[in-house]
Order: C-alpha cells, then sequence, then structure tokens
C-alpha cells in the first residue's frame, strides 16, 4: 500500500511540474524561432516564463516542505502561544487580504500549546491564506481561539465560495484541488492541506471540516493545551 501510494506521488509529482516546464520550453522556443520580434513581445514571452517558473519554484517549495514534516518527529518541542502566530498572520495577509477585499478578525486566546513554532504558524498560515483565497470580494474571515476540556480549538471560517460535498474528504489529499484553474490562478499548488493535516496529526491534534457551498467553510483544529504548572515548580522548588 505505502509502495503504491508511493508511486501515484511520484507520477503526480512528475505531471505536476512537466506542466510549467512545457509551457517554459514553449515561450523560449518561440523567442528563439525569432516569433517575438519587438521588445514589447520580447517582455510579454519573458514575463510568461517568469510566471512559470515562479510556479515551478511553489511547488518545489511546498514538496520539499510537506516530504520534510511527512518524514519529521517534532522538531521542536516548546510552548507557543496560537494567539501570537494568529496575529502575525494577519499582518502577513494583509496585502493579499486588502486587494481581494477581505476582512480578517482574529478573537480569543489565550490559546497556548506545545509543538513546533514554525510548524503551527505555517498551519494557521496556510488555513487563512484558504480563507483568503477561496472568498468573495466584501468577504470575511473569522478566526476564533478558545480552550475548553484541556484543548485547544482553533476555528477558521470563511464567507468564501464553500466546498461541495463530494470533494471535501478529498480536499486533504496532497494535489486535490476542486477547482483547478482558480487555485492554480492564485498561486495554489494542491499541497497547503495536505501539510496542514499532518502538522496537526504531529501534534496530536485533530481538523474537522464542516462546508456549504456558496456561504462558507469553517475549519476547526483542536490541539492538547499546554499549562504551565507553575504552582508546582514552585512547590517543589521550596521542598528542596
Ligand atoms: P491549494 O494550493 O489549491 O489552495 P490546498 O491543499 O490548500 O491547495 O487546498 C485544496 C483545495 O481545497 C483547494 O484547491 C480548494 O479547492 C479547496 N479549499 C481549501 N480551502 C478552502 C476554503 N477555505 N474555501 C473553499 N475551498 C477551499
Amino acid at each position: 500500500v505505502l509502495d503504491e501510494s508511493r508511486s501515484e506521488f511520484v507520477s503526480n509529482v512528475s505531471h505536476e511540474l512537466k506542466t510549467p516546464l512545457t509551457s517554459i520550453s514553449g515561450f523560449a522556443e518561440m523567442m528563439e524561432n525569432g516569433m517575438a520580434d519587438n521588445s514589447q513581445d520580447v517582455r510579454r514571452f519573458a514575463g510568461r516564463i517568469y510566471t512559470q517558473a515562479q510556479r515551478l519554484i511553489a511547488l518545489t517549495d511546498d514538496i520539499i516542505r510537506l516530504s520534510r514534516i511527512e518524514r519529521a518527529d517534532l522538531t521542536e518541542n516548546v510552548p507557543v502561544e496560537l494567539r501570537a502566530l494568529c496575529d502575525r498572520a494577519v499582518e502577513t495577509l494583509r496585502f493579499t487580504a486588502e486587494q481581494k477585499q477581505v476582512e480578517i478578525a482574529v478573537t480569543g486566546g489565550p490559546a497556548p500549546v506545545r509543538g513546533d513554532r514554525q510548524m503551527l504558524d505555517e498551519l494557521i498560515t496556510n488555513l487563512m491564506d484558504n480563507a483568503v483565497k477561496y472568498n468573495r470580494p466584501g468577504g470575511r474571515v473569522d478566526v476564533s481561539l478558545s480552550v475548553q476540556d484541556g484543548l485547544v480549538c482553533l476555528r477558521v471560517a470563511d464567507t468564501g465560495i464553500g466546498i461541495p460535498k463530494e470533494h471535501q474528504e478529498r480536499i486533504f489529499e496532497r494535489f486535490y484541488r476542486v477547482d483547478k484553474s482558480r487555485s492554480k490562478a492564485s498561486g495554489g499548488t494542491g499541497l497547503g492541506l495536505a501539510i496542514v493535516k499532518h502538522i496537526v496529526e504531529l501534534h496530536s491534534g485533530k481538523i474537522a471540516l464542516h462546508s456549504v457551498p456558496g456561504e462558507g467553510t469553517e475549519i476547526t483544529v483542536t490541539l492538547p493545551s499546554y499549562v504551565r504548572r507553575a504552582a508546582v515548580s514552585i512547590a517543589e522548588g521550596t521542598d528542596r
């Protein structure tokens, strides 16, 4: 079973890489054959080559990241405050959100967990990035944090295009995209949610999806909360 999914992955990767490469090769060939005979054409063709090369870089970056995460145990296991990561993600996404006329709000916290800071950052950024990317002009992204029964709950809700029922189970698979052209147009690789799912599993968490086409999507991640046992260490200190 492992071998099968491995060879399927290799064939998917090859296909994903081949598309931009074919287009880069095509434009370069046209230029070589003198089909760009003024500086405006040259610039236009170079622009296409640049865009496709950027796409290749995004793809290989995500593939490297995913395989690193799939191989890794937690490389770092430190206290991390999710509210701080959410606030930072808002800053990172501010420009894209403004351009898409999507408003982002974060509520709740503190929400302390233990884990790998960089991975948790990536988890949150990926979810919020999708919530902006698959939204509509004038839409909203609401991120909320809460703690209950020893679990931290991170909820990312958007008012976007939603995900049809028949696709909902599959969107966490590598390279799976509901609408390939929309995903590509916004720089998507189809690996974001596969990466998210692995990060959640590495942190002994759970992920749940609720989505209504045309209304929006809500993704909920629950992780064990981290409680600093200050009282205990003080007591231990005075004992000694
Ligand atoms: P991509 O790079 O294409 O965004 P992801 O793995 O992050 O890849 O997501 C997989 C697919 O799931 C997307 O292509 C999109 O079709 C769908 N999707 C993810 N998040 C959302 C969302 N918040 N709203 C609607 N569709 C989404």
